[in-house]
């Protein structure tokens, strides 16, 4: 394999890495979705949810438990995730927001409106 050849075949292997960590989150995303439909019923209880950890290892399945209004403000712009801290993915994501050793808000790497309406948090 020539050096070139070596250099695109990296190329490539960083640009499917990224589209699978996003694909997860997103598939993460819709099965949180869902328990909080589940948390709907309980989270009014305990003002918490309880998710996934939204980071792009394919065998993470840790969960993170998270206030209900920081869940509500932060599932409300579309371009950001819940990951354990250390788990998110800098070739793809910036950390936003930490909160103390329980949970990192990351925000996906995007140009135009989503990075411009969040600027106030850099
Ligand atoms: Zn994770």
């Amino acid at each position: 394999m020539s050096r070139q050849e070596d250099t695109n075949r990296q190329e490539q292997l960083m640009d499917e890495r990224r589209e699978r960590v996003v694909r997860n989150e997103a598939l993460f995303r819709a099965v949180n979705e869902e328990l909080e439909a589940l948390n709907d019923t309980f989270g009014t209880q305990t003002h918490t949810f309880q998710i996934v950890c939204e980071c792009g290892l394919g065998d993470c399945v840790e969960q993170l438990t998270i206030p209900t209004a920081d869940y509500t403000r932060v599932r409300s712009d579309p371009t950001r995730f819940f990951v354990l801290p250390g788990h998110q993915d800098a070739t793809s994501e910036a950390v936003v927001e930490q909160e103390r050793e329980k949970y990192v808000v990351v925000q996906k790497h995007a140009g135009g409106p989503a990075e411009l309406a969040t600027d106030r948090w850099s």
